[in-house]
């Protein structure tokens, strides 16, 4: 860990003469900063946003773009689907813990409807078709999908699936480069700046700086090496990402993805929590992480995965990420995904955002008995798994793991498995605990005054599950909340 002096608050007093100033000061210029920016701006403060990186984006503009958002938005609605926020709040509850904040679960449920609404009349584009097809994201420019298992067991048994994956529109799209993320960033920055948000850019924050009332009132950061001093005369909006890039961290809360950051960018260093910790900032869910599974779903859902004993553990229909979590959290990072020739043509047929990773399978056989032999697992062990699979899958049923009808058919032969031992990546998804005005609370339950956050940087819906989209779709709405407490200097 950095020596903990660097990151300690520094006393105003201690500031010879303030480089900036502004009545609310947001540092990163990503998702949650941008939309903290807006409503800063619209409840009449002047904003100041200092980004560590030459531009704005963050790990926002290079994402999928998918946001959660649920309970009847006119995307849903136009679309054919109903929904309504106490649905999408059984589904959160259940999806995204053990341990959800009930509070803010609830809280983003009721909102969701008004935040689409805000995005759109922010300039964000939604196109109005629907992708229902397995997948990380649509392969072309669908604007709404099932982005977390709502339609699989044994989520659909606890609410009435609905898809809430909602995407900005991107004509042009290009993987990991000008995706949904892009589109979601360019409009909201745009906003900002018309509302005359000023950007400061190459602005690395280090500290906090506080009053003699312990009152934050300000940022010391470096640009090019020399310190800069920003002055906030109603709040900081901490919005500096995820942990997922400091080591250290990682190594102490969330060592399952040592070694494997994914959906994420380098300056998720993890500086927003230890400032705010430095301060007696609490902290909530610093375990838990988005995981993906590193596999194309269209062929994922049409074989069987196993695990190192060569055992099914989950549905292969149900979303992606969590079949990641599962894989690297409960079966030690150890899984196959085991198919047949014919499955696997037809899976190769299909349209698929990720068909960039349909190679060969890494062993092939004439036989299961072979294919055992071949992937080094005791005698027996496949073919145990694939005849009981089989045995139901003949009557369209899967009685273990409820894997929908359609999805069921038997394991013929010849057939192959891909070894995805490792094949997992991910984000951390903890932070700093903050309440419903996105106020980051001391460990004593009360607000630190003048500090907000939002974002990665905090603990938001998700305590132990994902579905993608909820870090954009928290990371917005909380960014907003931010904006207006801090412009109230609540
Ligand atoms: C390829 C990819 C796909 C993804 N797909 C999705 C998806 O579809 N849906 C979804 O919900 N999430 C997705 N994510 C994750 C999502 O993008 C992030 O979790 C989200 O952007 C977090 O929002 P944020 O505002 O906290 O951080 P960011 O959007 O990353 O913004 C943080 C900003 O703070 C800046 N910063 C950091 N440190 C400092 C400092 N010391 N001083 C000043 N500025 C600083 C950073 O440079 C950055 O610009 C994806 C991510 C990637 C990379």
């Amino acid at each position: 860990m950095a020596d903990t002096a660097t990151v300690r608050p520094l006393r105003a007093s201690e500031v010879s003469s303030w480089d900036l100033e502004a009545d609310v000061v947001v540092v990163g210029y990503g998702i949650a900063g941008v939309c903290a920016s807006i409503e800063a701006a619209r409840t009449g403060a002047d904003v100041l946003v200092l980004e560590r990186t030459g531009g704005w984006g963050g790990a926002a503009a290079l994402s999928g773009g998918f946001i959660y958002l649920g309970g009847g938005t006119a995307l849903q609605r136009k679309l054919g689907f109903e929904d309504t926020p106490e649905n999408m709040e059984a589904f959160l509850t259940a999806a995204l813990g053990p341990g959800v904040d009930k509070a803010k679960i609830h809280d983003y449920c009721q909102g969701s409807v008004e935040h689409f609404d805000w995005l759109v009349a922010n300039g964000v584009p939604f196109n109005e078709v629907f992708w229902g097809e397995p997948g990380y994201e649509p392969p072309a420019d669908e604007g709404l999908m099932f982005s977390g298992g709502e339609n699989a067991a044994p989520f659909n048994a606890i609410a009435t699936p609905a898809p809430r994956g909602h995407l900005a529109w991107t004509k042009d799209k290009k993987l990991g480069e000008k995706g949904g993320g892009y589109m979601l960033m360019e409009p909201l920055a745009q906003t900002a700046e018309k509302l005359g948000v000023r950007q400061e850019f190459d602005v690395r924050l280090q500290r906090l700086v506080v009053d003699d009332d312990g009152r934050v009132v300000g940022v010391a950061a470096k640009r090019y090496g020399k310190e800069l001093f920003a002055r906030a005369e109603r709040g900081v909006v901490l919005a500096t990402g995820s942990f997922a890039y400091q080591h250290e961290m990682v190594e102490r809360f969330a060592p399952k993805i040592i070694g494997r950051p994914a959906a994420t960018v380098e300056e998720h260093d993890g500086i927003g929590i230890r400032v705010a910790q430095a301060l007696g900032a609490d902290l909530a869910h610093m375990d838990a992480t988005e995981v993906a599974l590193i596999a194309d779903p269209q062929v994922v859902v049409r074989g069987i995965l196993v695990n190192g004993r060569g055992q099914r553990f989950i549905t292969e229909d149900t979303y992606p990420g969590r079949m990641g979590q599962a894989v690297l959290q409960d079966q030690d990072n150890q899984a196959y995904l085991i198919i047949d020739e014919q499955a696997l043509e037809a899976a190769f047929e299909t349209k698929s955002s990720m068909s960039f990773l349909r190679i060969a399978p890494t062993w092939v056989a004439e036989t299961v008995e072979e294919l055992e032999g071949e992937m080094s697992l005791p005698a027996g062990t496949l073919r145990a798994t694939i005849d009981l699979y089989n045995s139901h899958a003949e009557h369209g049923q899967d009685p273990f793991l409820h894997k929908k009808t359609e999805w069921v058919k038997p394991i013929g032969e010849p057939l192959g498995a891909y070894d995805l031992r490792g094949y997992t990546g991910g984000f951390t998804l903890g932070g700093l605990r903050t309440d419903l005005d996105s106020r980051v609370l001391h460990v004593s339950g009360e607000p630190i005054p003048g500090l907000f956050a939002a974002g990665r940087v905090t603990s938001g819906i998700c305590a132990g599950g994902y579905a993608s989209g909820c870090s954009l779709g928290d990371g917005s709405f909380y960014g907003r909340r931010a904006g207006v407490a801090a412009a109230k200097g609540d």
